[in-house]
């Protein structure tokens, strides 16, 4: 199956007389015959569903729904994006060991690893994306775990060069793990270019609706955690499964089932039926939406670069953007749909300039169907002075644009008559 067929044949596939459509199973519990039965589902004897923490069948559908659409073996989905980034790492890092992390990723992610994660005992390295090899290399240290990067990154709008992150990776013995939110599999499917596993913010444009939060791992299945050295939990007995040996049992499954077996299991960050049921509808539409949402930001990216009162532009598939070749190694069929610019003029002017657009909407959000726009300066990273806000690569006239899925006259039009109203 193609790409856009397995959006919406994948995953959920009816037996005779079931719901041609995902149903939701709302239900935390299931009922069985025997207690036999039960005691093997208890030790990953035999697949199947018991309790919805550990998985549920419309969960699970919309989990094969995704790992078909990223190439993957196996995925799981969280209550949050922020959920699926933590268990992606505590899957393979405890206290005491290492992440190296390229250091232009979602803000939210930085606050995760580098306090929350820190303060159970993880330590993390950052490396920008453009780092040398020998600079990522010098990063990681015999007690490393894992590299980690954003492929197109929130809000830095940075590249990253996948295949030559993973090729580093590989030669130390270590799995990329890839936050994958803003192209989706629809623009970029890493695993074609080395990755190991994926992290999603569902909540972004696989949702597409802004109507639910998620997050999503996903195992390509190809990383080797026994040849690697790194992975005792991987290959020795696992006490709290009577003595489980992951790679042994699950072979290419090995990280999924560990994620789901051990940390979801205790951290019980699960997605809810009714949510995962938005989700699989949303990502019916994925292609279609992300080309228009590509194709809608370049169009603005062009517009605001050719405007009088607009410093500097960046977006990854405008010509001559800094990411512009890896873009079109990486990114080839659009570069998703934000689009970051700064105002030629004061705080004042951009505050202004935003109060002044009707159709964008200010929402402390970005990537779904309806045009939205942020001003970091006066809301996420409000409490910083100008000064800082420099130091953090952020103008204090830092604008960033999410294009909807609306005509791109609108949009522009939009564009027009609030810049007009703020510096006429
Ligand atoms: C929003 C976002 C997250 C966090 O997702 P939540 O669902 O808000 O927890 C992680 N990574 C990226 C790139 C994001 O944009």
């Amino acid at each position: 199956m193609k790409f856009e067929t397995k959006c919406v044949q994948a995953g959920w596939v009816p037996k005779n007389g079931e719901a041609r459509v995902l149903p939701i199973y709302q239900s935390t519990t299931f009922a069985f015959d025997s207690a036999q039965h039960v005691a093997d589902l208890f030790d990953l004897k035999v697949g199947g569903h018991f309790y919805t923490r550990l998985s549920n069948p419309t969960l699970d559908a919309v989990e094969q729904r995704i790992a078909a659409l990223e190439g993957g073996v196996g995925a799981m989905l969280t209550s949050a994006g922020q959920a699926a980034s933590m268990i992606s790492l505590l899957t393979v890092a405890h206290a005491g060991d290492h992440i190296v992390s390229s250091s232009e990723i979602y803000g939210g992610t930085v606050n995760l690893f580098g306090v929350t994660l820190e303060k159970l005992g993880i330590q993390f390295t950052w490396v920008h994306p453009d780092a040398s090899d020998a600079e990522i290399e010098a990063a990681i240290r015999p007690n490393t775990k894992a590299i980690f990067g954003e492929t197109l990154a929130n809000p830095a709008l940075s590249v990253l060069d996948v295949e030559r992150w993973a090729k580093v990776a590989h030669r130390n013995g270590l799995p990329l793990i890839l936050d994958n939110t803003f192209p989706t599999p629809a623009l970029c499917r890493p695993f074609e270019w080395g990755a190991d596993i994926i992290v999603h913010a569902s909540t972004k444009y696989l949702d597409g609706h802004a109507v639910s939060l998620g997050g999503i791992i996903v195992d390509s299945g190809n990383f080797d955690w026994a040849a690697s050295g790194r992975f005792a939990d991987f290959t020795e007995p696992d006490p709290s499964y009577h003595g489980l040996v992951y790679t042994q049992a699950f072979g290419k499954m090995a990280y999924i089932v560990k994620a789901r077996a051990q940390l979801m299991r205790d951290m019980g960050a699960q997605a809810a039926p009714f949510n995962a049921f938005l989700l699989n509808l949303g990502m019916e539409t994925l292609p279609l939406r992300m080309a228009r949402h590509s194709e809608n930001a370049l169009k603005v990216a062009e517009w605001l670069s050719n405007n009088p009162h607009v410093r500097n532009v960046r977006y990854p598939g405008l010509k001559g953007d800094k990411y512009y070749a890896l873009a079109q190694k990486y990114l080839p069929q659009g570069a998703s749909g934000v689009v970051t610019f700064e105002v030629d003029g004061s705080r004042a002017d951009t505050q202004r300039l935003m109060d002044a657009f009707k159709l964008a909407k200010i929402v402390v959000h970005v990537a779904d169907a309806r045009t939205c726009v942020l001003h970091p300066a006066s809301m996420t990273h409000r409490q910083l002075t100008d000064e800082q806000l420099v130091a953090a690569g952020i103008s204090p006239t830092t604008v960033r644009f999410s294009c909807g899925i609306e005509h791109i006259d609108d949009i522009l039009e939009d564009l027009d008559q609030a810049f007009k109203a703020t510096f006429n």
